[in-house]
C-alpha cells in the first residue's frame, strides 16, 4: 500500500511508523457512536484516548513481528497505522518455516505480555471488582481493565488463520514444513478466503470495520499467493539469463518528439537514457505522455527522464529485482556491470516468463 497520505510518529528501532490518513474515520466513527448514546464530552474524550492507547499496543505487536524479522534477516521499510490494525511493511521476509512461524507469532506474543502486565498491575496496585464494575463506556476505573480485554482480543482475532492475518501465516509455516511453500500458501490462501468472506457476510450485520478487513483479507490473500507464484517460476533465474540486450537508447539532449516518434517501433517500455556514454535514467511511456504535455515537442528528454531508476547487477536474483520493479513500479530497468549497459529488464517479458514457467509445469 501507498502511503503518501501519512502522518510519521517516530522511528522507533530506526524502523519508521507512520499512521494512514483514513485513521480519522476512525476517530470520527468513535465520536459519532459515542454521541449517539448520549454521552458527555469528557467521556467521548476518554474513548478516543483509549483508542490512542490500543493503538499503541498495535504498533508494539507490529514492532514484534519486525524486530523479529529483522533478527532473521528480514528487511522492514515501516509501520503503518490503518484504522483496522497495524501492518509492517517487509520488503524481505524470512522464508524457512520455523523463522515465518516465529515472525507471525512475536506479533500477538507482544500483546500477550502487555496483557500480563497490566494484569500485574492491576492486581498490586489497583485491584478491580468486576462485578461492580460498569462496562457501559470507558471510564478512568475500568480504562485498564478494557485495555487488557482488548489485547486479549487481539491475540484471539489474530490467530483466527485466516491468511495473511498472523493465524494463517502460523499456518502455511506448519504447513510448509512438509509441503513446498507455493501450495502451502495456495492451501492457507483458500481457507483464509472462506473466512474473508464469512468476516465480510457477518460484517454487514455487526461492524463495517470486519467487512473492511474481509476485504483486506481477500485481496491480501490473492496478493501474495500470486507474488510466491511468480518466486516459484522465477527462483531458478538470475538477471543475466533473461537480460534483453536489444533495447533502444536515446540522449539527454534528444526531444521528446524523437521519444515519442520512436516509442512504436520498440519492443520494451521505454528508453534507456544516456549521456556522454553513461547511463542517466529510463524514459518510459508515462514520462514521454507527461513530458509532452509539459514540455511539448521540443522539450528536452533531460527535463522529463525518470533518473530514480537504479540499475541491477548482472548476478542479481531475478525474482529479487521483480519484486523491486512491482513495488517501486518500475516497468523497465537497466543491468549494468562496470559502467557498462548490459541490457533491460522489461516488467513484461518477465511477466510472459513466468506464464511460460508455469505452463511448462
Ligand atoms: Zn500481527
Amino acid at each position: 500500500m501507498k502511503t503518501r497520505y501519512a502522518l510519521s510518529l517516530g522511528k522507533p528501532f530506526g524502523i519508521k511508523v507512520k499512521v494512514h490518513w483514513t485513521f480519522i474515520f476512525l476517530i470520527a466513527w468513535i465520536v459519532i457512536v459515542s454521541l449517539n448514546r448520549g454521552l458527555e464530552t469528557p467521556q467521548i474524550l476518554m474513548h478516543v484516548l483509549f483508542v490512542f492507547a490500543l493503538f499503541f499496543c498495535v504498533v508494539l505487536h507490529e514492532l514484534g513481528h519486525s524486530l523479529t524479522a529483522i533478527k532473521f534477516g528480514g528487511n522492514v521499510t515501516g509501520i503503518t497505522l490503518l484504522p483496522i490494525g497495524g501492518m509492517a511493511h517487509m520488503t524481505k521476509m524470512p522464508e524457512k518455516p520455523k523463522e515465518e512461524f516465529l515472525v507471525s507469532a512475536a506479533g500477538p506474543l507482544v500483546n500477550v505480555v502487555i496483557a500480563i502486565l497490566i494484569w500485574i498491575y492491576l492486581a498490586l496496585f489497583q485491584p478491580v471488582n468486576l462485578e461492580e464494575m460498569k462496562f457501559v463506556a470507558i471510564t478512568r476505573e475500568n480504562f485498564l481493565v478494557m485495555l487488557m480485554a482488548a489485547n486479549i482480543f487481539i491475540v484471539v482475532f489474530n490467530l483466527i488463520p485466516a491468511f495473511p492475518m498472523d493465524g494463517g501465516r502460523l499456518f502455511r509455516a506448519a504447513l510448509s514444513i512438509k509441503m513446498k511453500r507455493v501450495d502451502a500458501t495456495r492451501i492457507a490462501k483458500d481457507i483464509g478466503q472462506i473466512f474473508a468472506i464469512f468476516f465480510i457476510l457477518a460484517g454487514l450485520f455487526i461492524n463495517p470495520f470486519l467487512v473492511i478487513i474481509g476485504i483486506f483479507i481477500l485481496l491480501g490473500a490473492k496478493g501474495e499467493y500470486e507474488m510466491i507464484q511468480y518466486q516459484d517460476a522465477l527462483k531458478q533465474f538470475s538477471v543475466e539469463d533473461v537480460l534483453n540486450k536489444n533495447f533502444a537508447e536515446l540522449d539527454m539532449e534528444d526531444t521528446l518528439g524523437d521519444a515519442a516518434q520512436k516509442l512504436i517501433h520498440i519492443p520494451d517500455n521505454g528508453f534507456v537514457i544516456k549521456s556522454e556514454g553513461k547511463y542517466k535514467g529510463i524514459l518510459t511511456k508515462n514520462e514521454i505522455i507527461n513530458g509532452l504535455n509539459n514540455l511539448g515537442k521540443e522539450g528536452k528528454i533531460k527535463d522529463a527522464v525518470n533518473t530514480d531508476v537504479e540499475p541491477v547487477k548482472p548476478n542479481a536474483k531475478l525474482f529479487d529485482v521483480f519484486q523491486d520493479m512491482n513495488r517501486k513500479r518500475n516497468y523497465l530497468v537497466p543491468v549494468i556491470s562496470k559502467d557498462e549497459i548490459l541490457g533491460v529488464l522489461d516488467i513484461d517479458n518477465l511477466k510472459e516468463l513466468i506464464l511460460i514457467q508455469r505452463a511448462i509445469r
